[in-house]
């Protein structure tokens, strides 16, 4: 006699989607491990924001664009690549071509070690934002917020639309919202996601008065193919 449990399942066999579910989960873990070996700064400096990305959120800004095919083969610029983690992340999870683009060279320096500790390739340069003139696919990148100088982080939107022929992934204050929707719009993008992500920044800055302080960061996923 057959077995009635066998014959049902036989045909719906659920197993292909739970192994997927636990590969991702260990991607991910593995993802945030990674980010997590990345070093932040050595002595982050006030002036130019430097405060490395938290693992968790990179690896969720990563991951939503390795879902929606904005990674696997295709050429990504991390601007304002700090210690360089969503440059690495990203070529880890399969990018092509890898552009680490960053004003300070003590912080190439830095990720430049780090990536060759990882085993990926990512092309490190160093230069202000303004000049980044490279057409790539998919621009990742956390920029300064604008916290110390206002309006640092509008050259990186600017050099971001005119630079992705797909895709930008950015993280922005929440209190940016307004400003950087307007900003895209203006540019011809479409904004196809924003959502907050957990974010602490640690005791980094002297003008920093508690060890870790929650900060309300948006994840944004803005089109600038034009095809919403
Ligand atoms: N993207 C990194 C670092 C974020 S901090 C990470 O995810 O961890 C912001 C970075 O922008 C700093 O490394 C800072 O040195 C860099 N930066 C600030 N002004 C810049 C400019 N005008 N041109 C290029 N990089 C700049």
């Amino acid at each position: 006699m057959r077995d009635p449990v066998a014959k049902a399942s036989a045909g719906s066999n659920p197993a292909p989607r739970i192994d997927r579910a636990h590969r991702g989960v260990r991607r991910r873990a593995e993802l945030v491990r990674l980010l997590e070996a990345v070093p932040d700064f050595v002595a982050g400096r006030a002036p130019l924001e430097q405060v490395a990305t938290p693992a968790e959120a990179a690896a969720e800004m990563l991951e939503a664009a390795l879902a929606a095919g904005d990674l696997v083969g295709r050429s990504v610029a991390d601007l304002g690549c700090g210690t360089g983690r969503l440059a690495i992340g990203a070529s880890w999870l399969g990018a092509g071509r890898v552009f680490g683009y960053e004003i300070d060279p003590s912080a190439l320096r830095v990720a430049r070690a780090a990536s060759e500790a990882v085993g990926v390739s990512v092309e490190w340069r160093s230069g202000d934002v303004r000049d980044w003139d490279v057409a790539v696919d998919t621009v990742v990148m956390n920029p300064p917020f604008g916290a110390q100088t206002r309006g640092a982080d509008r050259p990186f939107l600017d050099r971001a639309f005119a630079s992705a022929g797909h895709a930008v992934y950015a993280f922005e204050l929440a209190a940016s919202r307004s400003f950087i929707a307007r900003r895209a719009v203006a540019r011809g993008a479409y904004v196809e996601a924003t959502r907050p992500v957990p974010w602490e920044l640690p005791r980094v800055f002297p003008h920093h008065r508690r060890a870790r302080m929650p900060i309300a960061v948006d994840l944004w996923v803005i089109r600038t193919d034009r095809s919403p």
